[in-house]
């Protein structure tokens, strides 16, 4: 039985393709809005409705909401480098607010109430205490988590305003890649740990580059809390099926709660992969704290969210499994067949 149907905003990018799959799964009608700026048509889900088009474009959201009768809308659409956001701040504003100004505005004068907002633990900045909690003051260190905090604000003024009902995910580094190798990370540049380390060991790119060994954690490298892509769509469904149960608005972390630190994943890789990965010590990246690992207490408690990919091995192995399948590297394939 169909559950209802749900417009996906940048439902061809990395996350969003995941969890229009997993809607798709639980019996969900998806519809797709996306420009194709950085999302890509192998990312489509063959039984999702894709409408090419952008939030710029007000006659067409006009349109979509008059068409389908939308139960709620999951909105990934965003410009998402720290550092391009930092070179191109007006860019990132436009592209990221106004599209979600122009969505929000329709979504109102078309009675659809409920949103999913993809945010980001960007919107934290340097953080005072690990692990971070919700509660955890917000002082984003970049335009991108600026752009991503301020629809935060926007979105719970139009809660009290219009009686707007959301649920915000803050992500940690998302990674890994859907079991069935069909869908997986596929940004152009990729700027991404995993990714980066797994074309290394593919012989897609030369070498890694480790961006500063002199930070405060005990091995000098960078601690993130790594979360397997299909968890974090299964988050979105939880927080689906609870906005449209108790249509309370509401935030949340989603992370595993461990921290990796740049040189375990590439050791994790190494020892996946089953060869040595070139890695070039350089500088610090501009931006970058030295460690951040979410509290998801209450994202479990109050979601009942528990992940399954949870270990680092899980997310290095989708990801290299979905390299493979995406005819881009032999090196993955033949490493599969070995284990076949
Ligand atoms: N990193 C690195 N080399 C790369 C890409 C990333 O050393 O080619 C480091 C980066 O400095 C950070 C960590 O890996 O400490 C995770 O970076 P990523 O871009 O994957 O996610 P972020 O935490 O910036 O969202």
């Amino acid at each position: 039985m169909k559950n209802g149907k749900i417009l996906v905003v940048g439902g061809a990018g990395y996350i969003g393709s995941h969890v229009v799959m997993e809607l798709i799964k639980h019996g969900w009608d998806v519809v797709i809005l996306d420009n194709f700026s950085t999302g890509n048509i192998r990312l489509v889900h063959p039984d999702a409705c894709l409408v090419k088009g952008t939030l710029d474009d007000v006659n067409l959201l006009d349109q979509l909401f008059a068409e389908h009768k939308f139960s709620a809308v999951m909105h990934f659409a965003a410009f998402s480098q720290v550092a391009e956001s930092v070179r191109e701040p007006l860019r990132y504003y436009r592209n990221n607010i106004s599209g979600t100004i122009n969505l929000l505005e329709a979504m109102i004068r078309h009675s659809i109430l409920y949103f999913i907002f993809s945010s980001t633990a960007a919107v934290y900045g340097d953080p005072e205490c690990i692990p971070i909690l919700e509660t955890h003051p917000c002082r984003p260190s970049n335009p991108y988590g600026r752009t991503k905090l301020m629809i935060e604000h926007l979105l719970s003024d139009c809660d009290a305003a219009h009686g707007f009902r959301y649920m915000t995910l803050r992500y940690f580094n998302a990674a890994g890649a859907d079991e069935s190798g069909t869908i997986g990370e596929m940004h152009n540049p990729e700027t991404h740990l995993i990714p980066i380390v797994l074309e290394a060991a593919a012989g897609l790119r030369e070498h890694v580059y480790l961006y500063g060994t002199d930070y405060s954690t005990p091995d000098g490298t960078c601690i993130r809390d790594y979360i397997h892509v299909s968890d974090l769509a299964g988050a979105h469904l939880l927080a689906l099926k609870t906005l449209l149960n108790n249509g309370k608005s509401n935030i949340y972390n989603v992370g595993n709660e461990t921290g990796y630190s740049v040189k375990e994943v590439i050791e994790k890789a190494e020892e996946i992969v089953g060869k040595r990965i070139p890695v070039i010590e350089t500088n610090r990246r501009p931006g970058d704290p030295a460690t951040l690992i979410a509290s998801s207490e209450k994202i479990r408690m109050e979601l009942g969210w528990t992940p399954s990919y949870g270990s680092l091995d899980a997310m290095i192995l989708t990801a290299w499994n979905w390299l493979a399948q995406s005819n881009r590297s032999n090196n993955a394939k033949s490493y599969q067949k070995r284990q076949a």
